[in-house]
């Protein structure tokens, strides 16, 4: 029987015994003496006809042999068999594997018998004396149903961890094969502009109407195409485009701990030493979270037979001897430094020398090759390194430094407020009311006098009745009804010394690209900070933008 999959919390015991009278369930009593046997089988009597199944075994030998042979949802074992031998049964079935729950028949109460049965791995203890039939049937469905119960809760980790390792699989593909289009689809780019740039010139300087002229064009309509067919690989990889932030790593990991132990199970000691007072870094806290994944999947995968994986955090601070002597192209100065250790089968020189290569993998089939080269990507791309460190069955250490990110702070706060302000009036028009309530707000808090509409006819609207002096349009491309670029067209015609910024998320559209062209009007791409949009603004408006 399995538990629903809503049961999140172990059952209490009146739900225990509710699971247990409805599920039939196979006990084995192993004493020697037979008035024992009898006396329990009297006791599960009503169980017994219920459809429950109890297996009488006389004597450890016997005990064993079913033990091994067949599956019990509980084994009720006499204490004293043997003249008092009986936990030895428990003890030699537990060293063979058996995972069966134990209720120890004690002939009367005894505390001291009881706590070093209970200590020795036992589930409970009856004394057979005081309990009644009905006490002991009782206790019978108890231990049944606690067991079931934790079974069930193992076999939910179970699945969630196979859920999780999926999960992981897939992401990891897909942040290389992101990375991959990306780069393509930027060489691409370049190689295009040349033959395009080249297929102009020349076609300005060719006869009209001559043959070559015509192939010229030929070519640069193929050019054209594979241009589009590049943004569409920009579009995929854009998704994996780091969206760094100032963090602080400590917080990253408390975050994904819980996950982290799901994936190691059981069998491997999860430990973390963060720092305290760690200073900030700047990352992706999506992308270091993966990279936390990558490894520990990779530092689990190297200890089969259990181990400990230890997440560590410090500031440190790197000189260059250090820095030479492990090859690191990193500039001295003062990092943090994040460690995951395992006392794993640890590496050979050979494969530590293709450690980072994209599908490099030691797993056959099981491996995808991939998680280390996302990390490594995703360490680079954070202006820090990784450094391995292993020896064949001495364990592996993975340590990556990423800048502390005080610098970082320091210019963030020269673009804050004053930089950034303005008095000018805007006027945004966006149909996404979070949107456009968001971008006023951004702009008010800049200083800007903010005029807001839904659509391109509301703002045509509020122009007419009081829009005279707009500096600047802001306005979302796709709106239902008249779109932005329409708009702009109407707007610009009645005042040509308005600023336009288009904010959308889509780069690609044939009318935005036209009204691009145009003196004044720019672009900025969804989603953006307030910091991007004010610097943006405060560019147009200053005409400092080409
Ligand atoms: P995959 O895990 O799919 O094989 P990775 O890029 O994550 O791909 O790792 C590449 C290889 O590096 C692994 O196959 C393994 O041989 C080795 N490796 C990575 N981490 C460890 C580790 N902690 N201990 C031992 N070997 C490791
Ligand atoms: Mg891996």
């Amino acid at each position: 029987m399995r538990i629903p999959e809503d049961a999140a919390v172990p059952p209490s015991s009146t739900d225990a015994d509710e699971l247990a009278s409805a599920a039939p369930f196979r006990v084995i009593v192993i004493a020697d003496n037979a008035s024992v046997l009898r006396r329990v089988s009297l006791s599960l009597g009503e169980a017994i006809r219920g459809g429950c199944r109890v297996e009488s075994m006389s004597g450890s030998e016997a005990g064993l042999a079913a033990l091994s042979r067949e599956t019990y949802d509980l084994c009720l074992l006499h204490h004293q068999m043997g003249g008092g031998q009986g936990l030895t049964v428990m003890k030699t079935a537990r060293a063979s594997g058996c995972r069966v729950p134990f209720l120890v028949l004690l002939d009367q109460a005894a505390d001291t018998l009881e706590m070093s049965a209970i200590a020795q791995g036992a589930d409970e203890c009856v004394p057979l004396d005081t309990a009644s039939d009905a006490a002991l049937e009782r206790q019978v469905r108890r231990s049944v149903a606690r067991a079931r119960a934790l079974d069930a809760e193992r076999e939910r980790d179970l699945t969630e961890r196979r859920r999780l390792e999926d999960q992981l699989r897939q992401a990891q593909k897909m942040e290389a094969i992101g990375q991959l289009a990306g780069g393509v689809a930027h060489d691409f780019n370049n190689l295009l502009m040349v033959i395009l740039g080249y297929c102009e010139t020349l076609s300005l300087s060719l006869p009209e109407g001559g043959p070559t002229l015509g192939q010229v064009l030929e070519i640069k309509k193929a050019g054209s195409r594979a241009a589009q067919l590049t943004q569409q690989l920009l579009a995929f990889s854009r998704r994996q485009i780091l969206q760094p932030k100032v963090i602080d790593l400590n917080w990253i990991i408390a975050d994904t701990d819980r996950m982290l132990r799901r994936l190691i199970g059981e069998n491997i000691v999860f430990r973390t030493k963060l720092a305290s007072e760690l200073r900030p870094v700047k990352a992706d806290p999506g992308q270091i979270q993966q990279v936390l994944l990558n490894l520990v999947v990779n530092a689990r995968d190297a200890m089969p037979d259990g181990g400990a994986v230890t997440i560590e955090t410090a500031n440190v601070q790197l000189d260059a001897t250090y820095l030479g002597m492990v090859h690191s192209s990193l500039k001295a100065g003062g990092y943090v430094m994040l460690s995951v250790t395992d006392t794993g089968t640890g590496m050979d020189a050979e494969t530590l020398s293709h450690l980072f290569e994209p599908f490099f993998t030691t797993k056959g089939l099981k491996g995808t090759g991939l998680g280390l080269a996302t990390v490594y990507g995703v360490v680079q791309q954070s202006g820090g390194d990784i450094l391995p460190d292993s020896e064949p069955g001495r364990g592996t250490t993975f340590r990556i430094y990423l800048p502390q990110a005080t610098a970082d702070l320091a210019e963030q706060r020269l673009e804050t407020p004053a930089a950034l302000a303005g008095e000018e009036r805007v006027l945004i028009v966006e149909d996404e009311g979070p949107v456009r309530a968001l971008v006023t707000a951004m702009l008010r808090r800049q200083g800007y006098d903010v005029l807001e509409a839904a659509s391109a006819e509301e703002a045509l609207a509020l122009e007419e009745k009081d829009g005279d002096d707009i500096d600047l349009l802001v306005a979302d491309v796709v709106m239902p009804g008249l779109s932005g670029t329409e708009l702009t067209q109407r707007m610009k015609d009645l005042r040509p010394r308005m600023k336009v910024l288009f904010i959308s998320g889509h780069t690609d559209h044939v009318q935005l690209r036209n009204e691009l062209h145009k003196p004044g009007v720019h672009f900025l791409q969804k989603p953006f900070t307030a910091t991007a949009l004010g610097r943006k603004v405060r560019d147009v408006l200053d005409g400092l933008l080409v």
